[in-house]
């Protein structure tokens, strides 16, 4: 058995977890899946090389892509998310009382499966919520047919490599776009700005054409290495970013549930982006 796992997502950088065990590793018809316990950071899954999720850490960024939006928003009640075959982003939008239904696209019923059985503190159960609409497929097609609308929509996406890929492209984008309610907010998993900045370049440039609003926020998530990880944010309503800190209190505190990183100040200070950032944003960077 391995007792170690590189990451490969980067050439002359990366991270090394100690393997105490692995639960699962095989090829699925997508991608590499391995699920291995670290003794740091608990139960562990990679695709295709690349960290995705760790029991230690998956509360920051599932929290961030799920709260923000669905507070800022207020009156979210048709949730779409795109990826997140591990469940953790599913059981986060679902403690929200306020949201009626959400229809998950994910392209690898191996991840699913897996997750379920090797990573079960991610979905605790998610998965059996009657809010439910499970759909296997890629979701660029589906958001390019499907008919429905949605209040928020939440790219939990792989690295844009392989079947990743056409998640980061304008078409997509547009289409996500086109199936929104109005007031609608689509956030996305956007990479380490500092070791990934074509990735801020790029949402930038797709989203300034087509969202009346569009920005980053950040927050640290360890095992994603190399500093922020960056969320992109569009949406055609300018008021959400506006929105009162006393307005997000009384909102957390109606949810009426406990996080470990969400709180309506993180909220408010997680539109500030480092200069460095912002300057992906800017014509010459591109
Ligand atoms: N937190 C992780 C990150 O930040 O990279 C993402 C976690 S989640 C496991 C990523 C999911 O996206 C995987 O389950 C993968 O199968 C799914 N995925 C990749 N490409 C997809 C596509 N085109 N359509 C739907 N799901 C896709």
């Amino acid at each position: 058995m391995k007792n170690q796992f590189e990451e490969t997502l980067y050439d002359a950088h990366g991270q090394i977890f100690s393997i105490e065990d692995v639960y699962f590793e095989d090829k699925s018809e997508h991608q590499h899946i391995i699920i291995f316990h670290n003794s740091k950071f608990g139960r562990v899954m990679a695709l295709d090389g690349i960290i995705q999720t760790t029991e230690k850490d998956e509360f920051i960024y599932h929290e961030m892509l799920t709260h923000v939006p669905i507070f800022a928003h207020g009156a979210a009640e048709k949730i779409l998310i795109i990826g997140g075959g591990d469940g953790g982003m599913l059981r986060e939008t679902l403690r929200h009382n306020s949201v009626k239904s959400v229809t998950m696209v994910e392209i690898d019923k191996a991840v699913v499966d897996m997750c379920v059985q090797y990573l079960p503190r991610h979905s605790q159960g998610a998965f059996d919520d009657p809010r439910l609409n499970l759909v296997i497929a890629d979701g660029a097609r589906f958001v390019a047919e499907t008919k429905d609308k949605f209040d928020i929509i939440i790219v939990d996406s792989t690295d844009p490599i392989g079947p990743g890929e056409v998640l980061f492209q304008l078409a997509f984008y547009e289409n996500c776009h086109n199936i929104m309610n109005d007031n609608g907010i689509i956030v996305t998993q956007n990479g380490v700005a500092f070791m990934q900045p074509d990735e801020v370049k790029n949402t930038h440039k797709c989203f300034s054409q087509i969202f009346n609003d569009h920005h980053f926020y950040v927050a640290a998530v360890p095992t994603y290495i190399g500093g922020d990880m960056t969320f992109g944010w569009g949406s055609d309503s300018l008021q959400h970013r506006k929105i009162e800190l006393d307005t997000l209190k009384q909102r957390f505190e109606k949810a009426n549930f406990k996080t470990r990183y969400y709180n309506p100040e993180v909220h408010m200070g997680c539109f500030a982006l480092p200069q460095y950032i912002v300057d992906l944003t800017l014509p010459e960077s591109s």
